[in-house]
């Protein structure tokens, strides 16, 4: 459906997009992930037909944007990082404006109150924009992308200054919208993602630093999980038998929350899974595990520990393979501050 290969992006002697390739294929729900400056919106931009590209080449269901640009802007409904409404028209003017932009030719009445319906707009189709919320605003945005019917959805950043139930509606609404049409869009959030998205395309710097489900990525640095310990025994022989155990980076106290225990929480060094070292070795001094459970790192921290991987010129599976690099404890260390 979309091949982007090689592309490059200059702005003057800046390169803001740097031998980017992937290919997206039909019904599929991505995610774009990185931080601020990461190059998201620049690769957006190229691939709707924005903005002009420096090297490499886009094609949308094999139409070149650069050489076939009518052909494959067609297919692809977009929403900017900043939607480009009218505040002073009102939901139906302004849909009915776009439409008349795009050249569309379905009939227009029912094509639009279609849409309305889709993104739930009905109730507000008559107010000028400038009245609205701004996840309705958000919701107008994604209908004007949806006029022509375009089987690709590109949304930049769409719950971006939304209230946590605004950002609920239009996640739902994506993932309504994904059963559809073959969906982009773009966070700097990644647990924003998680949900909706089948696959997450991490940038950082203008390079693509992981492609993968969300399930793999976090499976990818999953054996090096923080363990919550509840264990018997006394807080101090317990956290030097902990500390002896091979693998293990640090260990803190958590107090006493049973009667007889006390709690911990125990890190690995990276690339390090402690749990079978950590159990025999309590059960060989005679202690009970009460609970182990992993504190599952969130997509946030995997984010966060893959574009540093990446600032550090390591590749994503190097952290895993050959965890106790210097680099790779850095990444860790600097995790905690
Ligand atoms: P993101 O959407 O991931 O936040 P952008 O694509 O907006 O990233 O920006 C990528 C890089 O390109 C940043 O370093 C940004 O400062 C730079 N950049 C973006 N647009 C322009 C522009 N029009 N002129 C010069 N530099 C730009
Ligand atoms: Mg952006």
């Amino acid at each position: 459906m979309i091949e982007v290969s090689s592309l490059s992006k200059s702005y003057g002697n800046h390169l803001a997009v740097d031998n980017v390739s992937f290919t997206i294929n039909k019904g599929d729900v991505i995610g774009f992930l990185g931080p601020n400056g990461a190059g998201k919106s620049t690769i957006m931009n190229i691939m709707t037909g924005y903005l002009s590209l420096t090297h490499g080449s886009v094609k949308v269901d094999g139409y070149d944007i650069v050489d076939n640009p009518e052909q494959a802007k067609k297919r692809i409904g977009y929403l900017p990082e900043i939607p480009p409404v009218y505040i002073d028209m009102t939901v139906r003017e302004y849909l009915y404006f776009m439409y008349d932009l795009k050249k569309v030719k379905f009939p227009k009445k029912p094509h639009i109150n279609e849409i309305a319906k889709l993104v739930k707009l009905e109730n507000v189709m008559d107010r000028l924009i400038k009245n609205l919320s701004k996840g309705y605003r958000q919701r107008v945005g994604i209908a004007q992308a949806l006029i022509g019917n375009p089987d690709v959805l590109i949304l930049d950043e769409p719950t971006v200054g939304l209230d946590p139930k605004q950002i609920i509606e239009i996640r739902n609404l994506i993932a309504r919208l994904g059963k559809n049409h073959t969906v982009i869009l773009s966070s700097h959030i990644l647990s924003e993602v998680q949900e909706v998205c089948k696959r997450i395309i991490i940038i950082n710097k203008g390079k693509i630093i992981a492609d993968d489900t969300p399930d793999n990525l976090s499976q990818g640095l999953s054996t090096d999980h923080s363990l919550h310990l509840r264990v018997t025994g006394k807080e101090e022989d317990l956290k030097k038998i902990l500390c002896s155990v091979p693998g293990v980076k640090s260990v803190v106290s958590l107090g006493s929350k049973e009667a007889g225990s006390c709690d911990f929480n125990v890190e690995p060094k990276t690339g390090h899974d402690i749990r079978a070292a950590v159990s025999q070795r309590l059960s060989e001094r005679g202690k009970t595990i009460l609970i182990m459970a992993s504190n599952e790192m969130n997509l946030e921290q995997i984010f966060l520990r893959l574009t540093e991987m990446s600032d550090n010129g390591q590749e994503f599976f190097m952290a895993q393979n050959n965890g106790e690099s210097e680099v790779s404890d850095k990444t860790q260390e600097e995790e905690e501050i």
